[in-house]
């Protein structure tokens, strides 16, 4: 299979060259040029199939021309060897609890599989490969515990200073080995320009393999439809409508929602639930897309103001809103309403809601009262609450638990390396070994 840019410029490219360079080169983001169906049987058993079964099923008919089987099934079991549980909230209300990996945030698994996709591609290659991600938090621990103590990659993560929470902080600059954590004088943009420029730079281009671990990387995409099937195969004999509520940022995790249904998976709709950084709802409202600055919100994780994954929804859809419209509903969310969702879903139910899974929560809850027909809505619980704990208990007023997984980090020993904002300084790190 080959993929192709969302701007069609570029050629059309192999896994391994889309993977290892995650954007094209005309600047458009890879989709696979067709969608595989799967079959009938297929969704027949879907009840009966583990998790890694069905990620399998999922992830060969995109890879199986690419990956062989005997490494593709390992990995993928090796990728998702923590569960993803459905849990009922209330009734026709459901939480899909996407936080059990190694950092506690859905991007474990997208960063779990794009690691040992690389690491397969660059096997037999001599130089090391060289991983840069800029994070403003949740992608850099993700991306770093995806790729620790993998042979032959070096990750090099750009974090802004006194900027990230410090649990994020921990999660980023505990590993040491082959993960080397920057602590840049600057903000997440400043960060982002630099791993931008350290990508382009001809200079290192020439001696070192140079990769990307942002959101924009199809292997961090395909993994994000799998547990979309899980779920559904378990609401599957209930008989009715099954809605997901995907609280969203940049759209990767909604867009792997997209390509399950384009696969064949009978979603009743989408719900693309935003903070106040609400561009894609107000497209579907109006037809007019404009991204612009993101402002900050306690669901941090989502504020975006310029969706990556924008291009990508365009492409499955033809560019035509009647088509969005026809599969996504749009909710946006104030803080207010999101610090409500934690408190009332908690007093009633003692659920605790991390504050993106209480966006995603509302949008489920608004989509059932609004609708005429009686539907099961799947909302998907991106993080652990423990790591937002400040909001969490300004919001409830009583202290939370924290998880052995994330006091563990906070026991550890930092090794961050000082990184004035100048690309020189940056260079001359990379261009080391
Ligand atoms: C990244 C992130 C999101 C947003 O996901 P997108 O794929 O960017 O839409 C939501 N919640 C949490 C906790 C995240 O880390």
């Amino acid at each position: 299979m080959h993929y192709i840019s969302t701007n069609k410029q570029a050629a059309p490219a192999l896994l391994q060259h889309a993977v290892l360079k995650g954007l094209a080169e005309d600047g458009g983001l890879y989709m696979p040029a067709s969608i595989p169906a799967l079959p009938a049987s297929f969704f027949e058993q879907l009840h009966q199939l583990s998790l890694q079964e069905i990620a399998f099923t999922v992830a060969s008919a995109f890879l199986h021309e690419d990956v062989p089987s005997h490494v593709l099934r390992p990995l993928v079991e090796e990728v998702l060897n923590f569960d993803i549980p459905l849990v009922e909230v209330e009734k026709d209300i459901y939480s899909l609890e996407l936080f059990h990996g190694p950092t506690m945030a859905f991007k474990d698994v997208g960063a779990r599989f794009m690691s040992r996709l690389m690491a397969y591609f660059t096997q037999d290659k001599s130089d090391n490969l060289k991983v840069i991600v800029a994070t403003s938090g949740d992608t850099g621990s993700a991306v770093a515990a995806g790729f620790h103590q993998v042979p032959g990659i070096q990750v090099y993560i750009l974090f802004p200073k006194g900027k990230v929470s410090p649990l994020q902080q921990k999660q980023l600059t505990t590993w040491g080995d082959n993960i080397t954590a920057m602590e840049v004088e600057g903000t997440f943009d400043d960060c982002q320009r630099l791993a931008k420029q350290a990508l382009a730079d001809n200079e290192l281009n020439r001696e070192h393999l140079l990769t990307s671990a942002n959101s924009i990387n199809i292997a961090r995409l395909i993994p994000q439809s799998f547990y979309y099937f899980y779920a559904f195969g378990q609401l599957q004999q209930q008989g009715k409508p099954v809605v997901f509520s995907v609280p969203s940022g940049n759209f990767g995790n909604l867009t792997g929602g997209l390509l399950a249904a384009a696969m064949g998976l009978p979603v009743h709709r989408f719900i693309a639930a935003t903070n106040a950084n609400d561009v894609v709802p107000k497209y579907l409202e109006t037809g007019i897309y404009s991204p612009r600055s993101s402002v900050q919100t306690i669901s941090n994780a989502m504020d975006v103001g310029s969706p990556s994954n924008f291009a990508r929804m365009k492409a499955l859809y033809n560019g035509e809103q009647e088509q969005f419209r026809q599969h996504i509903t749009g909710y946006t969310f104030t803080d207010e309403e999101t610090r409500k969702a934690i408190r009332e879903v908690y007093l009633q139910y003692g659920y605790l809601l991390d504050p993106h899974g209480a966006v995603a929560y509302s949008g489920a809850k608004r989509f059932l009262s609004e609708s005429s027909t009686p539907a099961i809505g799947v909302f998907l619980e991106t993080a652990h609450p423990a790591k937002f704990k400040e909001v969490m208990e300004e919001t409830l007023g009583e202290a939370i638990a924290i998880p052995a997984r994330l006091q563990e980090f906070a026991g550890k020993q930092e090794h961050n390396v000082p990184l004035k904002n100048s690309f020189d300084e940056l260079k001359a790190i990379l261009s080391e070994a």
